[in-house]
C-alpha cells in the first residue's frame, strides 16, 4: 500500500504534546522518539537546545520556534497548518509542556477548533520530586512558580499555609533560600524537602525542617534546578477542638490572658487564629 503524502493529507493533522528529559537524556520514551521522527514539524521552545536531544535519537524532523514570546501568534498558524492535515508536536526545553512551559495556548485553540490533542507521557519534575519526598503525595497542590516580589509570596503563602495537602513549587537557584526564609518566617518550622537536579550527577533530596534545610543549603553550591515541597498544615488536622478548649481552660487558670492564650495556641498548632478564638468564647 502507498504512503499517502504528508503534505496531501485531506484530513486535519493531530496535536502532539511530547514530555522530554529534564536532564538525564535517557529518560524519553520509544513512542516519543517515534512521535518526534515522523511529525511534520516540532514546535519547542529553544530550537538550539532540543537540538541535541533531537541528534541524539536521529529525529531529522524540522523545528520551528514555539515560546511565551510568540505563542499567541505561533498557535494561530500552527493550528492553520494541523488544520490542512500536518501532524505537529509540541515540546518545551524539559519535561512536560504546558507544564509551567509554553502550550496553553496552541491546545486551547486546537480544542476549539475541534484539533485532536495528543498527550505523550514522560518526565516532569514536580512528579519526580513529589513522588521521592518522602511527603504525603496521595493528594498536592502544583502551583508552578511562586510570585516574584516579598510582598506577594507573603500574600501567597499565607494561604498555603492551611493547606492539609502537599505544597509544591518550581523555584531558580537564586531565589531558593530567600523563598525558604520566607516560607518560615509564614509557615514557622514547617516539614520541606528541596529536591535539587533531578536525573542529573548532583541529584540530591534536602530533608527536614526549614531551618534545617536553610542550614544544608547554605553550605551547598546553588547552582541547578531546584523544587520545593512543603508539608501540609497536618497538625491542623490533628489537633480537635476539645483538646484547644482544655489548652486554653488550662492557660487561663495559669493567669494568662485570653489574647496571649489564643496567640500560644496558634504557633503551637500551626492553626487558623480564627478557630481558636471562636473556642475561646465558649470559655
Ligand atoms: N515543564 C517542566 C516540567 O514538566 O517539569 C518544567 C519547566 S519550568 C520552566 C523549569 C523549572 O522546573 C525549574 O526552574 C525547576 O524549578 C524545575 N525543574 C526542571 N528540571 C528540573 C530538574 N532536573 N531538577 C529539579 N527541578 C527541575
Amino acid at each position: 500500500m502507498a504512503y499517502r503524502s504528508k503534505t496531501k493529507k485531506q484530513e486535519s493533522g493531530k496535536l502532539y504534546l511530547v514530555a522530554t528529559p529534564i536532564g538525564n537524556l535517557e529518560d524519553i520514551t520509544y513512542r516519543a522518539v517515534k512521535i518526534l521522527q515522523k511529525v511534520d514539524i516540532i514546535a519547542a521552545e529553544d530550537t538550539r537546545k532540543s537540538g541535541i536531544l533531537l541528534d541524539k535519537y536521529d529525529i531529522n524532523t524540522p523545528m520551528l520556534s514555539y515560546h511565551k514570546f510568540n505563542e499567541k501568534e505561533r498557535a494561530g498558524v500552527l493550528t492553520d497548518r494541523i488544520k490542512a492535515g500536518e501532524d505537529i508536536a509540541v515540546i518545551s526545553d524539559a519535561g512536560t509542556p504546558g507544564i509551567s512551559d509554553p502550550a496553553r495556548e496552541i491546545v486551547k485553540k486546537s480544542v476549539e477548533l475541534g484539533i485532536k490533542i495528543i498527550p505523550i507521557p514522560g518526565p516532569s519534575a514536580a512528579i519526580s520530586a513529589l513522588a521521592a519526598s518522602g511527603l504525603e503525595s496521595t493528594t498536592f497542590s502544583f502551583y508552578g512558580f511562586l510570585p516574584k516580589t516579598e510582598n506577594k509570596i507573603i500574600k501567597f503563602l499565607e494561604n498555603v499555609k492551611f493547606r492539609e495537602e502537599t505544597s509544591v513549587f518550581y523555584e531558580s537557584p537564586r531565589r531558593v533560600c530567600e523563598t525558604l526564609k520566607i516560607i518560615k518566617q509564614v509557615m514557622n518550622n514547617r516539614e520541606v524537602v528541596v529536591a535539587k537536579e533531578l536525573t542529573k550527577i548532583y541529584e540530591h533530596f534536602f530533608r527536614g525542617t526549614v531551618e534545617a534545610v536553610l542550614e544544608m543549603l547554605n553550605e551547598e553550591n546553588l547552582k541547578g534546578e531546584f523544587v520545593i515541597m512543603i508539608s501540609g498544615a497536618e497538625n491542623s488536622k490533628q489537633v480537635d477542638d476539645i483538646t484547644i478548649k482544655e489548652l486554653l481552660e488550662e492557660m487561663l487558670q495559669q493567669g494568662m490572658t485570653k489574647k496571649s492564650a489564643v496567640e500560644q495556641i496558634v504557633e503551637r498548632y500551626d492553626i487558623r487564629k480564627n478557630r481558636v478564638y471562636k473556642i475561646s468564647l465558649e470559655i
